[in-house]
């Protein structure tokens, strides 16, 4: 006996399921199997341990679980190691929120020392956290062996690579403007950047700068960041655009031509004149009485990327303050004054301005400005603008000194190493490569303190740059060696506390005050995880990764950090293949955001929609889509899933009843032809389709496959067409095949479904198998995955079927244009089919008759003419040898026929009176069956039946008295009202009303009549 399933419940099965697998230690076993089996190398990109997940971090962990676990089915060895990425901006500024501080100086008043400690903490709480909501997934993975990038361990590995860049010359300090956030206090390097920008209103102003040298004359010089004019050194025109001098009142003002409309006031034009002619010209500054701008002269300078579509067409210039102006400021040998400190306030030398932050500036640079009558016209202005990525602060751009890996030598390498990686979808590869190409030198300092300690030790008396590459190495160089011993790990602040001695002049030196990119930390991970350092062949066991999946956004993340060390350090990809998959959405479409009020945390979404719903759809959704996800999705699921679910539940409730024997492992009957030989031919199609898709990284094709297969060959056709063979009573062989093929159909499709859909897929496969066999694995996980059976692959039947199939359609398509209900049974069906064809539907003759309910099929080779007439004219003439004409309609007429292609397919619409009590029969038995459904009986059970309607009805009940009772698993019928302790229904038939009663035959009595 099979335990009968209850209702599909996603949410209890997958609760059920992980405790089974802990219970029966399932991934254990699955590991020891897999020992000494061919490689199969994966590498997990580090997720932070910073918050509890959301339901589209899901996304990643189900494809990285669905490979891993197709990937154990076939028997691979893996490491199954997870990571954690632990250090960095965004671990600092979500402990920076817990504590409620809002800058650096707070966590200087808290110290280092509690604030290192209070990340880690925060690390360890939400990595366990993490930990168990990845285990509810269904994610496998050694969990007790995660690797975490704050370890020392892979602190050293970063450390080792520092000194390789070195060595090469690579590494320098730079004097550079960088995006800053002023609440972080730290750059923002260039990947940062990425999908940072976005349409905010700030102030647009126009300033009127007098010109030295020329009375009454201004230039109208236009910005967006009003707080950079007291850094203005310049101002910049387009050689080649035309300027116009504007008189307003005896004021003249220089602006350019395409820009003077939008501009109020300016009507009067005086000259035109290029650009070029302004190139030169000296002007008082904005805010020359400032102490800081003391000495500055300010002149007129030629720039090409001057634009007229915004503004004056007169650009000011500020080179501590924009990149773009820091570099004209250096081809123009301009002064640069770097108005701004770390956290965005003005330094001494900026009068009424000194120690006021950048972010309230623009009132008091205002109303400076009007004060002296320099402000022309203010208005609001759109913009797309940066903001940090981590708090959201908007970035400003100031002048800083920051360590750069220098990216020119090894961009070929790259370049090259990236050719031979295949890219999940292509065009990621070319998205890399248009990366590579265009990356500048890599920022890896941040000015922060919970990172990775930059092992640079600058000597001030020599300038010799030391940069250490161990632990071993740190010891050696140590003023104090012991200091190194005692360090309780190698982070900030006690690993500043390390003094070495400059190799060159014995100096002392310190560590610089930086720590590194967290891209560092990540990117190290194919080395720092693998044992690169201490066993270099165990390493190149494991090295490069066959599979590597993130989203599509570490392009420029983790993918290229891991690529750009793994080229440096070994010349070579770290990856085989790379899948890049693209965001999850908020059911309204938006990005999911604890702000916006659409995320939906992953342990509500397990609760609601249970593990395998989610998995499922992000499994069957294209990687190069957002998905779109919220409540309605998992019952969607759950709805598609039913049809699966529903032909399991068929064959328990039936085998159950019928007890046929079963083989214990499962193993295919080798039926010839007919609906098992199809079946099975099926199957083996689409376990060929499903490992394809697989090894190819398509998922989506995959789930696709298997989701046919069960609904359209499994459900709408197989089980269909033997729910009648199954039905009934006695057991003869074509039953007992029915069974055996349905059973290892069902079994095979359980472990096509099992990397998708791991608790579902195991609940079915144990349902059916374990304890039926001793070698039988107890759970699907632990079987192999799926192979094609030669001996059961069969093209042709395939095909034979999907013809038969066709003609169905066809027919039922001219069932339904003439209004005829499918239980009223038809004289005849004729098709015209081409002669390699006729075979198929002499096989499936019963089929045929069935599906279309005819007595009988004449079949005969296709006249194409007829096909054509039908469609053109609605009506043909078929000329059988050796018989009269026959006339075809598709409108009125007696033979109704339609066209499909080669194939036409007519029905006898002419309904005798022997035609027409036989459709009665089925119709009652239809309504009986529904009211055995309302009475609750089961489907074996056996009824008393009675029918009570007019005397002609009643006659052709008795003729079919047989059929209704053997349809209806009827003991006996009497036709009369029904007597007392009946369910009665009155039902409505097409041609009138019968009161129909049955009652339950008590089981002791009668209970095992049906079997056997
Ligand atoms: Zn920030
Ligand atoms: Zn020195």
């Amino acid at each position: 006996m099979f335990r009968k399933p209850g209702p599909l419940d996603f949410v209890t099965i997958g609760r059920e399921m992980l405790e089974v697998w802990d219970r029966e230690q399932i991934f254990a076993q699955l590991v020891a199997k897999n020992r000494g089996g061919p490689r199969y190398a994966f590498l997990d990109g580090p997720i932070t341990a910073n918050n509890p997940m959301g339901v589209h971090h899901a996304r990643g962990r189900t494809y990285k679980d669905v490979f891993q676990r197709y990937k154990a089915m076939g028997g691979f060895e893996q490491r199954f190691q997870n990571g954690f990425d632990c250090q960095g901006l965004w671990v600092e500024v979500e402990v920076e929120k817990a504590l409620g501080f809002n800058s650096k100086r707070e966590i200087e008043a808290m110290g280092h020392e509690a604030f290192a400690q209070a990340c880690r903490e925060r690390v360890l709480r939400f990595a366990a956290l993490q930990t168990e909501q990845s285990r509810r997934l269904g994610q496998w993975m050694d969990w007790s062996s995660s690797y975490y990038t704050m370890a020392d361990l892979n602190i050293t590995y970063i450390w080792h690579f520092l000194r390789e860049c070195h060595r090469r010359g690579w590494l320098y300090l730079g004097h550079r403007v960088m995006p800053w956030c002023v609440r972080c206090g730290t750059s923002i390097s260039q990947h940062e950047m990425l999908e940072s920008y976005a349409e905010v209103t700030h102030r647009s102003v126009v300033v009127a700068l007098p010109i030295v040298g020329r009375e009454r004359h201004w230039l109208l010089v236009w910005t967006t960041t009003p707080w950079t004019l007291p850094a203005n050194v310049a101002l910049a025109v387009h050689p080649d655009m035309t300027y116009e001098l504007v008189a307003v009142g005896d004021r003249r003002y220089y602006v350019a031509a395409a820009a003077r409309p939008a501009l109020p006031g300016l009507t009067d034009v005086r000259e035109r004149l290029p650009g070029r002619a302004l190139v030169g010209l000296g002007y008082t500054g904005p805010f020359d009485h400032l102490e800081a701008q003391r000495g500055v002269q300010h002149r007129v300078v030629a720039w090409e990327e001057v634009a007229a579509d915004a503004g004056t067409g007169i650009v000011h210039v500020a080179p501590g303050c924009g990149q773009e102006d820091f570099e004209l400021g250096r081809r123009q040998d301009l002064a640069v004054i770097a108005p701004i400190d770390d956290e965005g306030r003005y330094r001494a030398g900026f009068g009424e301005l000194e120690g006021g932050s950048v972010s309230d500036a623009p009132p008091a640079v205002l109303a400076s400005l009007r004060a002296r009558g320099l402000l022309f016209h203010e208005a609001p202005h759109r913009h797309r603008y940066p903001s940090c990525w981590r708090c959201g602060q908007e970035l400003i751009f100031r002048l800083v000194d920051e360590w750069f890996i220098r990216a020119d030598e090894l961009r070929p390498a790259a370049l090259a190493a990236n050719d031979g990686v295949t890219w999940v979808p292509d065009h990621m590869g070319l998205r890399m490569r248009d990366w590579l190409t265009h990356m500048g030198d890599w920022c890896i300092s941040r000015k922060r303190y919970w990172g990775l300690p930059l092992p640079f030790y600058p000597c001030q008396a020599c300038g010799r740059l030391t940069v250490v590459g161990s632990l071993e190495e740190l010891r050696a160089l140590a003023v104090e060696p012991e200091a190194v011993d005692r360090l309780p790990e190698l982070h900030r602040p006690w690993i500043d506390g390390v003094a070495i001695r400059c190799p060159q002049c014995s100096s002392a030196v310190c560590r610089v005050p930086e720590v590194g990119d967290c891209w560092l930390d990540a990117g190290i991970v194919p080395f720092s995880t693998l044992g690169y350092l201490e066993d270099r062949s165990g390493w190149a066991r494991w090295f490069p990764a066959d599979f590597v999946v993130e989203m599509a956004a570490q392009v420029r993340g983790w993918f290229y950090a891991q690529l750009f060390m793994s080229v440096a350090l070994e010349g070579r990809a770290p990856y085989r293949t790379v899948m890049a998959h693209e965001r999850v959405l908020g059911e309204d479409g938006r990005e999911m955001h604890k702000s916006s009020g659409n995320a939906i945390w992953l342990d509500d979404a397990i609760d609601r929609m249970g593990p395998d719903a989610i998995r499922y759809l992000f499994a069957a959704q294209a990687i190069t889509d957002p998905v779109r996800l919220g409540p309605g999705a998992g019952r969607e699921v759950t709805r598609r899933f039913l049809t699966l679910w529903n032909v399991y539940t068929l064959f328990v409730t039936y085998t159950n009843v019928d007890r046929p024997e079963l083989p214990p492992d499962a193993a295919a009957p080798r039926p010839r032809g007919g609906l098992e030989g199809w079946i099975l031919a099926r199957l083996q199609s689409t376990i060929r389709e499903v490992r394809d898709a697989l090894d190819a990284y398509q998922l989506p094709r995959a789930v696709r496959a298997v989701e046919d297969f069960v609904q359209d060959d499994l459900s709408n056709w197989y089980v269909r067409r033997r729910r009648r063979v199954l039905w009934k009573g006695e057991m003869t062989e074509g039953k007992a095949l029915a069974y055996r093929t349905l059973f290892h159909v069902l079994v095979r499709t359980c472990q096509l479904l099992a990397p998708v859909m791991p608790f579902v897929a195991d609940h079915i496969y144990r349902g059916l198998m374990p304890g039926r066999d001793p070698g039988t694995p107890s759970s699907v996980h632990l079987t192999s995955f799926p192979e094609p059976d030669a001996g059961l692959v069969d093209p042709g039947l395939e095909e034979g079927v999907a013809f038969v199939r066709r003609v169905l359609r066809a027919g039922l398509g001219v069932r339904s244009a003439a209004a005829l209900k499918v239980r009223q049974p038809l004289a005849q069906v004729l098709v015209l089919a081409p002669p390699t064809m006729l075979p198929w539907l002499r096989e499936f003759e019963a089929n045929v008759l069935d599906e279309l309910n005819v007595e009988a099929m004449d079949a005969a080779p296709t006249d194409l003419t007829v096909a054509d007439a039908l469609r053109a004219h609605g009506r043909a003439t078929w000329a059988p040898t050796g018989h009269a004409p026959i006339v075809l309609t598709a409108g009125d007429g007696p033979l109704r026929a339609a066209a499909d292609g080669d194939v036409v397919v007519a029905l006898d619409t002419r309904l005798t009176d022997a035609l027409k009590r036989k459709g009665f029969a089925r119709q009652l038995v239809h309504q009986i069956q529904l009211l055995r459904k309302t009475a609750g009986l089961a489907v074996d059970d056996r009824i008393h039946l009675a029918i009570a309607t007019d005397a002609h009805r009643l006659a052709a009940i008795d003729e079919h008295r047989d059929f209704l009772c053997e349809e209806t698993l009827a003991l006996d019928l009497v036709l009369g009202e029904p007597p007392t302790g009946f369910v009665v229904q009155h039902v409505r038939l097409d041609t009138g009303t019968a009161v129909v009663g049955l009652r339950r035959v008590e089981r002791p009595v009668y209970g095992d009549l049906k079997l056997k």
